[in-house]
């Protein structure tokens, strides 16, 4: 049975980051210094369009790697009509940087003790460019540290959405730990970014929502993002329990995954999929009883400040 109850509504964000495209085919898939945006600029239009009006919140790259390869950290606000459709169909421009250096012709992510010296130095340049709200932030690779936290507070920023809900990794690709951060949203404690405390900073932290999920290629099913680009059945067989727990849902998606092609078990590289994943994801929330409402991360400072003194 529906119903409109308060307590029955389950808040969507649809976030997209504005990532480099990705090679399936390469070697050296995970390659961060071939940096070519080539399915956002010819084919973010085509999100838009599948969204049909729903709020969403764009994380678009804007920082040092993009400057130095691209003559500005305003290379992907560039192309005026792309970013004009995204806020003429309710979307919104937050700020997406990654913290990479330099190494040879490599770019690798940053070292810990220079993370909050390239955060400070990069938000000094967004602030100059209009078209992007740098007090909602996602660092990319997931990538935190309490410093960082604290700096990323003291100036001013007001939505962080980094974490990965209950995730850890310390491999030789990615190095993060949100291992005690669940999919609530939180005011990170002083003393530790992964959970709420007394006392807290004021950012509030919006982790991407974790479902467990199994493709073809585990041996187990494990937490991941919910990301409209997978495999419909992989990324609806636990969503209802997951409905049923929570009141919100933070989900995930990259321009090439929907926009480029590709065969793999997980990622359906698909925008039929992606569009009938939406769809999917409303029905399922309605069959738990609940109304899906879906939001923008801005949306949330309003109620933010109802709730600061
Ligand atoms: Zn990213």
């Amino acid at each position: 049975m529906m119903s409109n109850c308060a307590d029955n509504l389950f808040f969507i964000y649809l976030t997209f980051d504005i990532d480099q495209d990705f090679n399936l085919n390469s070697f050296d898939y995970y390659n961060r210094t071939a940096a070519k945006f080539d399915s956002f600029n010819t084919g973010f239009r085509t999100i838009i369009d599948t969204l049909s009006g729903k709020p969403f919140s764009v994380f678009i790259r804007s920082d040092n790697q993009i400057n130095q390869l691209y003559g500005g950290y305003d290379y992907l606000v560039r192309s005026s009509d792309l970013i004009k459709q995204i806020k003429d169909n309710n979307g919104e421009l937050d700020w997406h940087i990654h913290l990479y250096e330099k190494k040879g012709d490599e770019w690798i992510p940053i070292s810990q003790k220079k993370l909050v010296d390239a955060f400070l130095n990069d938000l000094k340049y967004v602030k100059e460019i209009s078209e992007i709200n740098w007090r909602i932030v996602r660092i990319g690779e997931c990538v935190m540290t309490d410093e960082l936290m604290r700096a990323i507070d003291q100036s001013g920023i007001l939505i962080d959405s980094t974490a990965i809900a209950l995730r850890k990794r310390g491999d030789d690709e990615k190095c993060f730990d949100w291992a005690i951060t669940n999919n609530d949203f939180f005011y990170p404690s002083v003393s530790d970014y992964r959970t709420k405390g007394t006392p807290h900073l004021k950012v509030m932290e919006v982790p991407m929502s974790t479902i467990l999920m199994k493709a073809p290629y585990d041996k187990e099913p494990l937490l991941r993002y919910f990301n409209l680009a997978f495999k419909t059945d992989i990324l609806f067989h636990n969503f209802s329990s997951y409905v049923e727990k929570h009141n919100s849902l933070v989900t995930i998606t990259h321009p090439f995954e929907v926009i480029s092609k590709g065969n793999h078990g997980l990622v359906a590289y698909d925008i039929k999929t992606f569009h009938s994943n939406i769809e999917e994801m409303v029905k399922s929330v309605e069959a738990c009883g609940k109304t899906p409402v879906f939001k923008k991360m801005s949306d949330l400072l309003n109620n933010n400040k109802r709730t600061r003194k």
